[in-house]
């Protein structure tokens, strides 16, 4: 049975919203974005509010942000902390400049051919070098068709979290993305996305214990928009949002934040 402290209940009531830009924006569209959101969210202290730009904009936004409003996450990176890799940004080169990093997006996963393995590895070298890993799990359109989503999750969450004890669990961010929803417009049912968050939450009960599952933060992506926002951070058990298109615009992007708004009246009331 998962019981939750008040003390975990407090933390999980700070819920976390991450804007993952992809490739989009060059260096100063993202210092523009961020002049106009710092201007468009004042109060959020009940959000973590999260930015995930290019690799190349994270140096100058992380001397422009005010860490007390918004934090910086790393899109990718590799998980040795240095060597004769070229090409590659390792998380120890990362360390002081974001506070989170996205690691097994479905992007990387299906395009990049990135592995259960390399996750397990980039979030060790994550938390290692104090940096939140953001792991990202999901069942392809292939998977759901023939009854693999359980599995697809239980695998994926067991390769990311092998190398991590129970005292680092608390570090680790999990979002459920399903792969067919990311970045088609195509949104999972929400009966469907709280199955999948039981189950994640089951499957570490099952690793670390009942109360590590119950504080562990869940997030939910996947084509979420201003419109359906409210929805799935009504749901039981989703900590946040991991948002990509529809956080381009600086503008909606501050719409989704001011959903996740225990106060605010577009937040949906319980
Ligand atoms: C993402 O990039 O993780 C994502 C959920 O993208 P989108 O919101 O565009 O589906």
């Amino acid at each position: 049975m998962i019981n939750i402290s008040d003390k975990q209940q407090m933390a999980q009531d700070k819920k976390l919203i991450i804007g993952n830009w992809k490739m989009n924006l060059d260096m100063h569209e993202a210092s523009l974005y961020l002049h106009k959101l710092s201007k468009l969210i004042k109060n959020h202290r009940d959000v973590e509010v999260v930015l995930a730009p290019t690799v190349l904009s994270l140096q100058s936004l992380s001397l422009q942000v005010n860490l007390r409003q918004f934090k910086l996450a790393a899109q990718n990176f590799y998980w040795r902390d240095m060597g004769a890799y070229t090409g590659e940004v390792s998380a120890s080169q990362l360390r002081g400049i974001v506070q989170y990093a996205l690691v097994g997006h479905s992007e990387r996963r299906h395009v990049f051919g990135e592995t259960d393995k390399d996750v397990c590895n980039k979030v060790a070298a994550a938390v290692r070098n104090g940096i939140r890993p953001v792991i990202c799990i999901g069942e392809t359109a292939w998977d759901r068709s023939n009854n693999e989503t359980q599995d697809v999750l239980h695998d994926q969450l067991i390769g990311g979290l092998a190398n991590i004890t129970s005292e680092e669990l608390s570090q680790v961010v999990i979002a459920y993305e399903p792969v067919w929803a990311v970045g088609t417009g195509q949104n999972a049912l929400l009966g469907d996305v709280r199955l999948a968050i039981m189950m994640i939450r089951k499957q570490i009960e099952n690793l670390y214990g009942a109360t590590a599952a119950a504080s562990a933060q869940v997030l939910y992506g996947g084509s979420v928009t201003t419109d359906s926002a409210a929805d799935y951070l009504a749901l039981p058990g989703v900590d946040g949002l991991l948002i990509g298109a529809a956080s381009l615009n600086a503008y909606v992007f501050s719409e989704i934040i001011k959903r996740a708004h225990k106060g605010s009246t577009l937040a949906k009331k319980d």
